[in-house]
């Protein structure tokens, strides 16, 4: 058993989230889902589950609501379809499983884990997902459940601005989640929308094992949320991890240094990881970042860079 206990780290995203632009109510939401996420995989690394559950269960959680821009609540692309990327990796034997342009698999973070668990592949695409998900049985949904009116106002504000290529500068929304459990595993989760107004079947960093998701129990479990061609290019997850791994740095030495390099390139967003030995660590360039941790110790949930 790990005698570290127990950990939980989770995002909603990262972007420009200061307090005169969030409403009071939208605000009490996002905290309370950020804490029906970390509660729902806090059940079940009390009850000595695996990290790999965890992190499945509490992006679901997040996935379904929403204010997040992943599953129900999925940011629109140019031609105004949902589609969703979505990636998850367990650290004890280094398997994984993602999928991108996925269109009508209600939680995509348990299509990625099926790809992993229950196909000889590691990445699925767009048509072949959606039928692979079929074929396991996984909940079904029509166009009507991912799109929700405020994505919708955003696409149409996009397209009207002639300085946004894409909604680099807005509110992200992308969910994420590393665990570490007591038998002293880590994973890590992924799932998002993508890009307001992404096109010609564009994939970001969250599908992207080494970009947007990394998990190896010799250095730690991180998930990436932020502008995904720069963490692509960075190699966030893999890097922070390489660095844990053959730097000796601690992991809040390892983001920093790997947000930073992110931001030299132009880019913003953020990470969360967790780390064997129980390091929580939140790294971001954004104002703002949705995230939460929890522990035996408790529950906590922050939005604002001054939290
Ligand atoms: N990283 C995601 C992407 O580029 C977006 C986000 O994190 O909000 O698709």
């Amino acid at each position: 058993m790990n005698s570290n206990g127990w950990k939980l780290v989770i995002h909603g995203g990262a972007g420009v989230m200061e307090r005169h632009l969030l409403a009071a109510d939208e605000e009490s939401a996002i905290r309370a889902a950020l804490d029906s996420a970390l509660e729902a995989g806090s059940r079940i690394l009390a009850g000595g589950g695996s990290a790999l559950d965890a992190v499945e269960v509490a992006a679901r959680v997040l996935e379904d609501d929403p204010h997040f821009n992943a599953g129900r609540g999925s940011v629109f692309t140019y031609q105004g379809t949902n589609e969703m990327d979505a990636s998850i990796m367990e650290g004890a034997g280094r398997n994984a499983g993602a999928v991108t342009g996925v269109s009508a698999t209600k939680n995509p973070v348990s299509l990625a884990r099926r790809v992993m668990e229950a196909s000889p592949h590691v990445f699925l695409s767009r048509e072949g997902a959606d039928q692979f998900s079929r074929e396991q049985g996984l909940d079904q949904v029509g166009p009507e459940w991912f799109a929700t009116a405020e994505r919708r106002r955003q696409l149409d504000e996009m397209k009207e601005s002639d300085d946004h290529y894409f909604d680099e500068e807005l509110k992200y929304g992308t969910v994420g989640a590393v665990a570490l459990d007591v038998h002293g595993h880590v994973a890590a989760a992924t799932s998002t929308g993508g890009l307001t107004g992404k096109r010609w079947g564009r994939i970001g960093d969250s599908p992207l094992i080494g970009s947007g998701t990394y998990a190896d129990d010799r250095s730690g479990a991180v998930s990436a949320t932020g502008a995904g061609e720069y963490f692509i290019r960075t190699a966030v997850a893999h890097e922070i991890c390489a660095r844990i791994r053959m730097l000796g740095e601690s992991g809040q030495a390892a983001a920093d240094a790997v947000i930073a390099e992110v931001g030299e390139l132009g880019g913003s967003g953020g990470v969360i990881l967790v780390a064997p030995e129980g390091e929580a660590v939140f790294s971001f360039n954004t104002p703002g970042m949705y995230r939460g941790m929890a522990s035996p110790e408790g529950r906590e949930v922050a939005i604002y860079g001054d939290e």
